[in-house]
């Protein structure tokens, strides 16, 4: 008996020196990749080829073209895979992903985005997609969709085929029952969208521009901004964003007054999902991305990598290992920042063990330009801000202790950079670190 707990142990001990071996050895090497755009084929005006030489131009190692599923035959799929193969290698990845769209109308969108899907077309058909076997129509009552199951239906049809399933430009509409496993925090073609609506209302440009991202932040950070006042045309003092959003849409098609958090889709920011995960409601944590949504992916100024992400891969480039890393959640969403983010060692998307009551945590962030400075940095921890920081320069390490871990909940990052030279502002978000305390 003896012999064998020692044998036990021996083993226990080999393994533990080769995992710590191996966590030593692989050193995680940051790529960026740009996951939703458009070509010919949808509504895009660009090739793969012409998105390849503007993403490798702004530095992105991989791209996944999404275009809409319901405008795809058989013959533009299988023709979308053979550009997309001819187009990759050891260092570039194009990748093919479809989106499957369902209402449109600027707070009314249902699109979620099949990611490392072979076929996208349900059962023997040619060219049915799945919002034509599950439609989810407009909801003239609001934002969000009418059949919140069909929704469901989509994402469970991509995880049966081996697929991530993201939920886009989703304007705080995400639902857990949807089981999507990314959203995007940021849509470059989203904001750009707003803007244009907001200049439409009156706003000047600068305004216009800031209205845009204001909505994306209420979309992702939910009640937390709802009451945030903003300016209003024709209103002498700022006005709640709620309010502000119910007026500016009974001006535009569908004329509907859209509020965003209507009852028929309850507000669900991202941190509120987060939360949902820590609390044990959902099983799996919804992981943040940035993409471009590119439109205009023909012009040599198109917006493919604009808006990005930042992985973290062990193992090199390849289409497995960077679909492991979204679904795991080592990213992080970017139009200008990068970041590194871990507690305790952990890395983004991953769990820290916290059993001391106290978390160490790790942070490094960089402008990515000479003319950018660091100008906000936010750690969320549990969905409230626990500290902001004002750097003023380009980069920026710190570890941090937090002494007052007494329950299970995450920390995220917010960065904000501002060109000093162009006046632009520029965001990153992290992914959270999970933090557990054992039983
Ligand atoms: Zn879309
Ligand atoms: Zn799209």
């Amino acid at each position: 008996m003896k012999t064998r707990i020692l044998f036990i142990s021996f083993v226990t001990a080999l393994l533990i020196v080769f995992v710590t071996g191996i966590a030593i050895a692989k050193e995680l090497t940051l790529f960026y990749y740009d996951g939703h755009m458009h070509t010919v084929r949808s509504d895009g005006s660009g090739s793969v080829a012409d998105i390849k030489a503007t993403a490798i131009s702004r530095g992105l190692s991989a791209v996944i073209i999404t275009d809409h599923c319901y405008e795809l035959d058989r013959a533009e799929w299988d023709s979308l895979v053979a550009e997309c193969a001819a187009a990759s290698d050891s260092t570039f990845l194009a990748l093919p992903g479809f989106e499957v769209t369902g209402s449109d109308g600027i707070f009314n969108r249902t699109h979620v985005n099949a990611l490392g899907v072979d076929d996208p077309f349900v059962g023997d058909d040619d060219c049915l997609c799945p919002e034509e076997v599950w439609p989810s129509p407009l909801n003239p009552a609001g934002t969000g969709a009418v059949y919140p199951e069909n929704v469901t239906k989509w994402v469970d049809y991509i995880h049966s085929k081996g697929g991530i399933a993201v939920h886009n430009h989703p304007s705080g509409t995400t639902l857990l029952s949807y089981g999507v496993n990314n959203m995007e925090v940021y849509n470059q073609s989203h904001v750009d969208d707003v803007i244009g609506y907001a200049q439409q209302l009156g706003y000047p440009p600068n305004q216009a521009w800031a209205f845009g991202i204001t909505l994306n932040n209420f979309a992702l950070y939910g009640e937390r901004d709802a009451n945030m006042l903003v300016p209003f045309p024709g209103y002498p003092t700022p006005i709640p964003l709620r309010m502000a959003l119910y007026i500016a849409t009974q001006y535009f098609p569908p004329y509907i007054g859209q509020w965003l958090g209507a009852p028929q889709a309850p507000l669900n920011s991202w941190d509120n999902l987060l939360m949902a995960y820590v609390n044990g409601t959902a099983e799996t944590p919804i992981f943040g991305l940035a993409n471009s949504d590119a439109h205009n992916t023909g012009a040599v100024d198109s917006d493919v990598g604009v808006a990005k992400n930042g992985v973290y891969l062990k193992k090199g480039l390849t289409a497995k290992e960077l679909y492991n890393a979204i679904k795991a959640g080592h990213t992080f969403g970017t139009t200008g920042p990068s970041l590194a983010l871990k507690v305790n060692g952990e890395l983004m998307g991953d769990t820290a063990y916290v059993s001391d009551g106290s978390a160490d945590i790790s942070l490094s962030v960089n402008s990515e330009s000479p003319t950018a400075v660091l100008v906000k940095i936010d750690i969320i921890k549990n969905g409230s801000i626990w500290q902001t920081i004002s750097p003023f320069a380009i980069t920026y390490t710190t570890t941090l202790e937090d002494a007052g871990v007494t329950c299970d909940g995450y920390y995220r990052v917010e960065v904000t950079s501002l060109d000093v030279v162009s006046g632009s502002y520029y965001f990153a978000w992290s992914n959270p670190v999970f933090v557990r305390i054992p039983d």
